[in-house]
């Protein structure tokens, strides 16, 4: 099940439910299930949290979305409903994140309950969440794990736990369906590794160009609040990019950039719409020259820690005036599939492995 929401994380929601062949979609508001139901995305969706009102549960009769069950009261307004057709749930159990979900201890009566509701489909599936599979040896993660396989012992629905942290380190949370997210978008979910270590690639790369280069004295402040100082007589450059379009304003000096390929670095304060650069390394750095924030060569990784932030929400703080650009990369033939599945996994050379 592919985590879509937030604008598939930045991605353009549409545009990934296309290019994506998951079983089903999550997503985290009706409003974004809808969309993609005009789109003609016809596989199964569900929605991560559920209805928040009444009103809702026609539209997802009438739109064939999933929803999660995450609290008595949303139980109640299935009971009372009459609609069109059944719709499938997931029933929630809060295993530890204490965010959503039922007490461990009232899932098998919530589930019976469900069953019996006319409002409800068929097959009942159980799902809870991880609040810290991120991290690579944890004793709360077990202890999740062993609440929700208690809870759910001998209740005969599909159960789901992993998100992308649970796929990647923990394979005994995978059970009937996992929920990739950031992992989809090629990105890593662990605070102490990079994308590249998980044998991901980044699927977005945020770019734009050098739009000008100031020759400046020893002395002179760079930008708001003049928080720079030249230490000598320097080049500046200037990048046409900024938190207007999803640039993090609290990236301090010295967070790294990829100019024209090489690694140059922020001074000065992110404005809206412009990045200072520090040219001293980059002698030949020309007006148009390429700049990448993140994305091929520079993990979004980096960028998040440099910043204080999460790459999730970089990825999608990227703002509506940004210009997507698609290249699309040729899906492999099922015999390079093969080859990259089965054949050289563990023993000849790494990079053949990919
Ligand atoms: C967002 C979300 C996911 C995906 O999480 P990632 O960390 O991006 O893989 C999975 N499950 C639920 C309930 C979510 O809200």
């Amino acid at each position: 099940m592919a985590a879509v929401k937030a604008n598939a994380y930045g991605h353009g929601l549409v545009r990934v439910a296309r290019a994506l062949d998951a079983d089903a979609f999550a997503v985290a508001a009706i409003e974004e299930a809808l969309i993609l139901r005009e789109a003609g995305i016809n596989r199964p969706i569900l929605l991560l949290e559920g209805v928040f009102e009444a009103a809702e549960l026609p539209l997802c009769a009438r739109h064939g979305l999933e929803i999660v069950v995450h609290h008595p009261e949303q139980a109640r307004l299935l009971e009372s409903a009459r609609l069109e057709r059944p719709v499938r749930v997931w029933l929630k159990i809060d295993s530890g994140m204490h965010r959503l979900g039922l007490d461990p201890e009232r899932a098998p009566a919530a589930f019976q309950l469900l069953r019996a509701c006319p409002a409800v489909a068929p097959a009942v599936r159980l799902m809870s969440h991880l609040a810290r599979a991120d991290e690579r040896d944890c004793a709360y993660t077990r202890q999740q794990l062993h609440t929700f396989e208690t809870a759910t012992a001998g209740l005969p629905g599909e159960r789901s736990l992993a998100n992308s942290a649970g796929i990647l380190g923990w394979p005994q949370t995978h059970f009937d369906w996992v929920r990739p997210g950031i992992m989809l978008y090629g990105a890593s979910p662990f605070a102490d590794s990079l994308a590249s270590d998980e044998d991901l690639r980044p699927v977005m790369t945020f770019h734009t160009r050098l739009i000008a280069i100031n020759r400046l004295r020893r002395g002179e402040p760079i930008g708001y609040g003049g928080t720079w100082t030249c230490p000598e007589e320097m080049d500046v450059g200037v990048a046409a990019v900024g938190y207007g379009d999803g640039y993090p304003r609290h990236a301090p000096s010295g967070t790294p950039v990829l100019l024209d390929g090489r690694a140059a670095a922020l001074i000065g304060r992110v404005s809206m719409d412009m990045i200072t650069l520090d040219l001293r390394q980059h002698p030949e750095a020309r007006i148009g020259d390429p700049v990448v924030l993140w994305g091929e060569g520079l993990p979004v990784e980096r960028i998040a820690r440099a910043a204080g932030t999460i790459s999730y929400a970089l990825l999608c703080g990227v703002t509506a005036r940004v210009r997507v650009e698609i290249l699309q990369i040729p899906a492999p033939s099922p015999s390079e599939r093969w080859e990259r599945d089965y054949s050289t996994r563990g023993e000849d050379s790494e990079e053949e492995s990919r």
